[in-house]
Parts: C-alpha cells; structure tokens; sequence
C-alpha cells in the first residue's frame, strides 16, 4: 500500500504511455485512480479494467470538470500535453495551448482544493546546452522564436515556472519531474519517438531511418524504472517544491541503436541515413547529447535505473511483435 492507504490520484493524460503505466503501478499497491484523457494521443486498450480506476474522457482545457476531478482526488498527477517533436512541430498552436492553458487550469483547480500536483516536464528544457552531464539548475540554451522546435521547451517551462509560482505565493504542494527519453510497451510510433519507429521499420523489414549524420547520442530510460522515481517522489514530502531529473545515464549513438535494433529484429534491410531538412521542415535544429544528472533524485529516494538498453529493447520488441501480430524471430 502507498504511503496514505487509498490514495485517490487524478492521472491527467493517463491512457498515454507513461500515464498507463503508472496508473498500473498505483492500482498494484492499492491505490485508486480517476483518469481525465481526451485520448488525441492515447488509447484506452492502454488501461486494465479494475474497480479501482475511473476513466473520464475530457479535456484538461475543460475548467469546470478539471474543477470537479480535482475537488474528487487527493493528489494530482498531471501528464497530459501534447508530446513529442513530431507532434509539436506539425500542431505548434494546438500544442502550446494545450501545453500552458491547459496546466494553469490544472494548476488553478490544485490551488482551489489544495491538492499536491506533480507536473511531468522534460529534458527539452535545457535546449541546446552542450553540458554534460545536466543538473537541474543549468541553464537553458535555447533558438530562435521563430523556430517551430522550441516551443515545446518553452511550453513546458511555462509549466515549470507555473508550478513554482503556486508554491511560492500559495503554498501548493509541487513537484515536478524532468523527464528523459523514456521507452517500453505501449509507446505509440506515430508521434516521432525514435525507439517504436526504428522497431516497427526493423519488423516490417523496412530501412532503419536515421537522421542527419546519427552521431547524435541519447540516454533511454526504461518506461517501469521513470514510474518508479515518480512514485518514489510521490510519496516523499522532501519532493515538494523541487525539481528532479529523470532518466538514465547509458548513452548511444542514434546510429548504433538503429543497428542494434536491425540486429536484434533479425532486420535485414539496412540503415537508411535521412537529412534533417528531409525529415523535418527546413531549420530544424537537433541536439547532439544529452545525458542527465539524476544525483539529487537518487539522493532523495535512493532510486537509480535498474533496466540496460538491451532490456528495454527486449520489452519494446517483444510488445511490438504482440501488436502487430509478427511471432518472434
Ligand atoms: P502520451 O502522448 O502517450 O501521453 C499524453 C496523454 O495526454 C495521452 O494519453 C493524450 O491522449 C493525453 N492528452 C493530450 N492532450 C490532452 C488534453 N488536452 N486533455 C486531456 N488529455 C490529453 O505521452 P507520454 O510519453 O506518456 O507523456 C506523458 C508526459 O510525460 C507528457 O507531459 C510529456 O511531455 C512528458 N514527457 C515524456 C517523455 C517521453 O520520453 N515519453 C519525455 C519527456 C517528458
């Protein structure tokens, strides 16, 4: 059981990826959970039938049942945004309203019933800060306004500077979590992210697309071991009013991981190398690390990623290969 026994936890966004698994993290020890999800990106074969679970199809936009969600619940966890570069990049208006009128709904609600909230933020927030590894206090290094990329960053630190202002000048209980690239089951490949896309190419024996020169390094974090730092910052009061990395320090190259995926698909139609301005529209900017600092988490709470690469891909593979109907091979 959690630290309160019967926890009630409204999951904004929690028939997504990260949303579904931490929903069946709570459920396991006991907890219950409303969900508010207007499944633009998220699904319900996502979410397990349990007693214990209320799912609301709605908007985060919607004041009045994000009020009535809130005032039901103890606590506040608040996923929901749109998610991904790909996403961002081909919706910037949809995906900045959602991703700041959206959380001061949530974050207004929380001040008026005075329930603790935890914002999922991102690594995207540190830009292009060539830093290695990051800590939460580096600065952020970001281009141009006028390139479409950045403004998910900027969204979400909208929802960071949001969140420390209403605990600051109201006393809310905060937390918020900057997630790193994280992977498992059930993360969709339509949106963008690099690991279900290069698994589902390898599976349908397709090329591996790799953009720009595949230099580019990134750390993955497997989808159980991020739900458990959620949960761990949950049910710590040292958590409120901080921020935390989150995310796993074993780095790739894009280019090595898309040959490890072919090599463990059995894949035999090679690698595909992809131009940016092909891929995305012309100006788009990528970043060539990023590599978090999770001491000040691990300090906390102990907690420290306990799934390698090769695990995550295992799970994502064999996940993928249950969707799409292909046995193992
Ligand atoms: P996801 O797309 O699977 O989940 C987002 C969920 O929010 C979806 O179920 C979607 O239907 C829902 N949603 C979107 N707009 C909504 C709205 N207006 N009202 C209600 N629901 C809405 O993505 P995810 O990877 O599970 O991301 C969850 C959170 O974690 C997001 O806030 C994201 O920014 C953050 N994050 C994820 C990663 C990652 O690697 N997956 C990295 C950094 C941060």
């Amino acid at each position: 059981m959690g630290e309160n026994a019967r926890t009630t936890y409204l999951v904004t966004g929690g028939a997504g990826f990260i949303g579904s698994h931490l929903t069946d993290a709570l459920l396991h020890r006991g907890d219950k959970i409303i969900i508010l999800d207007d499944l633009s990106t998220g699904s319900l074969a996502n979410l397990p039938s349990s007693g214990d679970l209320q799912f609301v199809r709605g908007t985060i936009l919607d004041a009045s049942l994000v009020d009535a969600l809130v005032r039901q619940c103890d606590v506040v966890v608040h996923l929901a945004a749109s998610v991904g570069v790909k996403l961002i990049m081909e919706h910037p208006l949809r995906s900045l309203i959602t991703n700041i009128s959206g959380s001061e709904t949530v974050f207004e609600a929380a001040r008026r019933h005075r329930k603790k909230v935890l914002l999922a933020s991102t690594s995207e927030i540190y830009g292009k800060n060539p830093d290695t590894p990051l800590r939460e206090d580096d600065d952020r290094i970001l281009g141009s306004t006028n390139v479409v990329r950045w403004s998910y960053s900027t969204s979400k630190a909208v929802d960071e500077i949001l969140a420390n202002a209403y605990h600051r000048e109201h006393g809310l209980e905060t937390i918020v979590v900057r997630l790193f690239n994280t992977v498992g089951p059930r993360q969709s490949a339509d949106y963008g992210m690099v690991i279900p896309r290069l698994v589902r190419q390898a599976l349908r024996d397709e090329p591996l697309t790799v953009y720009g020169d595949g230099t580019q390094t990134r750390c993955f974090a497997h989808v159980s071991d991020v739900v458990d730092a959620i949960v761990k910052l949950l049910d710590h009061p040292g958590a409120v009013g901080q921020t935390f990395n989150v995310g796993s320090s074993e780095e790739v190259t894009i280019l090595e991981l898309a040959k490890l995926i072919g090599e463990m698909c059995q894949g035999d139609a090679g690698v595909r190398m992809v131009p940016y301005n092909e891929a995305y529209s012309s100006g788009f900017e990528d970043i060539m690390r990023r590599v978090p600092d999770t001491s000040k988490l691990h300090a906390l709470t102990g907690w420290t990623p306990r799934r390698a690469l090769r695990d995550i891909l295992d799970d994502t593979i064999a996940a993928s290969c249950g969707e799409s109907g292909v046995a193992g091979r």
